[in-house]
């Protein structure tokens, strides 16, 4: 006679299988399920499970202040632990931009771009290109470079945004445009200082603008130019 596997039987690959599954549908719903039996219980705790989990940016905004919440404070730490990519990715964003430590959130920017996120390698750039120095901006152009020629932009901003957005203005610590340092820096450009006037013309009348398929400038042959053009964009995301 047929008797189906007790679930307890089942073999630890399927088990963390379905933990995986079930944390990328919801925490609550992996918390039922580790709460069935104890193979489901040990396999949930599994860096691997935890590096699935999806976790809305509101939870884990409201899990990060709220004292209340110890449960989600130690789920969010143990997500770390195990290197989730998005959970870090957004502490760094609010180490860099929202008031915590700076020098944690570039370091763990770093990180996960190194991981092949592709929003913080759009950070990384980002920030390596509004340094002074030469070597730093080169580095950010090469960076924006590749995001670019793999047409990543416009969702790495549209990722950005949705860390930044929603966050108390008062303590964004916005990232200094300075004219006078632009990535462009040939007299014989003949785009050269103009990206100011296409973004305030581009944005003329438009609520949206971070895409950059639609006009801004993707239609200007100069990389370096195009790349002040991203600066003026980055850091009218946190307006
Ligand atoms: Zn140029």
């Amino acid at each position: 006679m047929y008797r189906p596997t007790g679930p307890a039987n089942l073999p630890h690959d399927v088990w963390t299988l379905i933990a995986g599954r079930t944390a990328a549908q919801s925490v609550r719903d992996l918390c039922s399920l580790r709460m069935l039996c104890t193979a489901a219980r040990n396999v949930g705790d599994e860096d691997f499970v935890y590096r699935c989990a999806n976790i809305p940016i509101w939870d884990q905004r409201w899990w990060s202040v709220s004292l209340m919440h110890q449960p989600g404070r130690n789920f969010l730490a143990r997500c770390r632990q195990s290197g989730h990519l998005e959970v870090l990715f957004r502490s760094a964003v609010s180490d860099l931009f929202l008031g915590g430590c700076r020098f944690a959130g570039t370091e763990t920017m770093h990180v996960v771009a190194a991981q092949g996120h592709s929003a913080a390698q759009y950070t990384v750039a980002m920030m390596l290109m509004l340094r002074d120095d030469a070597k730093s901006k080169n580095k950010g152009l090469q960076i924006f470079r590749g995001l670019e020629a793999a047409g990543v932009l416009t969702n790495c901003k549209l990722v950005f945004c949705g860390v930044v957005q929603g966050t108390w203005r008062h303590l964004r610590r916005l990232p200094r445009l300075d004219a006078e340092n632009q990535v462009c820096s040939s007299h014989a450009c003949p785009s050269r200082g103009n990206m100011g006037a296409i973004y305030r013309h581009q944005r003329y009348g438009r609520e949206w603008d971070v895409n950059d398929d639609d006009g801004g400038a993707a239609h200007i042959p100069c990389v370096h130019c195009r790349a002040d053009y991203e600066l003026i964009l980055f850091v009218h995301l946190f307006d």
